[in-house]
């Protein structure tokens, strides 16, 4: 009975396409190239994020002739929530599963005058950092547009009654520039004020350093690019990046400085997580205004957050203050991450699946969530 099974992305590869792996002009012309009229697309697209329904017999304003030509064709299931932890301070991790049996994670963060979703695009990431929990999953596939946004809606039906999802950061599993189609209709779904709504500014993909998409993903929206650089020399980035042997810290640079969608009103934003006596020296401190020169930037500090897959720990308080201090100094705009989701292992980089890896008593400590996604 065990051969019958089909792999992971066998099973995937089968499935029909969701109404919600489209953004409004492509599904529009789905519709069309089946000779149904547009606006149909356009009501579609509002039971899917306005209603929030998630059958197409709901669809009311639909004919029922046309709801079940759309039920042939397309699927509107995606991902499931299968299990939530909440923190103490009201952060909430999301353990969701696809039809394939692949599962992620998705943080919710709430703060005074936001709600801000951190969210994955792959399951596991095969970029191999060396400090990342994820990193260490290995690589399983890319999410679709459709599962993007189901994590989207599922923290949506999570907020308290009459507040508003503000802010997504693309911060969660795998790396987003690696699977950009996807993560592109996805940001047009956020972006449209008829879908999603979000604006713009308040959404942040992160990146660690995918050169030649840079520029592809700034043409979707005028969204925020984050940008994973955690070292000032090439000897040190290519052991926390490896992605860096291809795209070192000066192309990486230059790509910023040159592209035409980065200016003052998007800053960059440069994550630098921590790591005692790896990257943390006043030398690194002194590099970094350097670096930045020409490219309108803020510094994101985050202290490493440890786990059991990487021997990295977090520099003593007082080293950290003395880092931030120093850039401060040089003029550098500098934000230190607050403690976020510490024990339901849903800060920065702890997004590992355990459930799904047999460590459930896994024991990280450390601080903070994804945030600072602009105003
Ligand atoms: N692949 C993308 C998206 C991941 S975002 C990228 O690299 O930018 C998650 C952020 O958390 C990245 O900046 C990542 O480098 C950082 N991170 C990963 N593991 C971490 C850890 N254990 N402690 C602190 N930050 C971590």
């Amino acid at each position: 009975m065990s051969a019958a099974l089909p792999s992971v992305s066998r099973a995937h590869a089968l499935r029909r396409p969701s109404l919600k792996d489209y953004s409004r002009t492509a599904l529009r012309e789905r519709f069309a190239a089946r000779g149904w009229p547009a606006y149909r697309a356009d009501q579609v697209m509002d039971w899917l994020y306005r209603s929030d329904v998630d059958s197409i017999e709901a669809m009311t304003n639909l004919p029922a002739t046309l709801r079940s030509e759309i039920a042939e064709a397309f699927d509107v299931g995606g991902l499931e929530v299968e299990t939530t932890r909440t923190s103490v301070d009201g952060t909430q991790k999301l353990l969701l599963a696809a039809a394939d049996g692949a599962r992620i994670e998705a943080v919710l963060i709430p703060e005074e005058r936001r709600h801000t979703l951190c969210l994955s695009t792959q399951v596991g990431c095969p970029l191999t950092c060396d400090f990342c929990a994820t990193g260490a999953l290995g690589f399983t596939r890319n999410l679709t547009t459709g599962e993007i946004l189901d994590q989207v809606l599922e923290a949506r039906r999570r907020l308290p009654p009459g507040e508003t999802l503000t802010n997504v950061v693309f911060m969660g599993m795998g790396e987003p520039l690696l699977n950009l189609p996807a993560v592109s209709e996805a940001i047009r779904v956020l972006v449209d004020p008829k879908a999603l709504g979000l604006a713009p500014r308040r959404v942040t993909v992160s990146t660690a350093g995918v050169l030649p998409q840079i520029g592809p993903l700034l043409e979707v929206a005028p969204i925020h690019l984050a940008v994973s650089l955690h070292a000032t020399t090439d000897a040190v980035r290519d052991v926390l990046v490896p992605l860096n042997k291809r795209f070192p810290i000066d192309a990486l640079l230059r790509t910023l400085r040159e592209d035409p969608n980065i200016h003052r009103r998007r800053p960059v934003f440069f994550e630098y997580t921590l790591m005692e006596d790896v990257n943390d020296s006043i030398e690194d401190a002194r590099r970094l205004p350097g670096l930045l020169r020409g490219i309108p930037s803020k510094v994101n500090v985050i202290p490493m957050n440890p786990h059991a897959d990487a021997p990295y720990r977090p520099p003593r308080p007082e080293v950290v203050d003395r880092f931030t201090a120093a850039l401060h100094a040089a003029g550098v705009r500098v934000t230190l991450r607050r403690d976020r989701g510490r024990d339901i292992d849903a800060a920065c980089g702890q997004l590992a699946n355990r459930v799904a890896k047999g460590a459930a008593n896994a024991n990280p400590t450390g601080d903070v969530g994804p945030a600072d996604s602009a105003d």
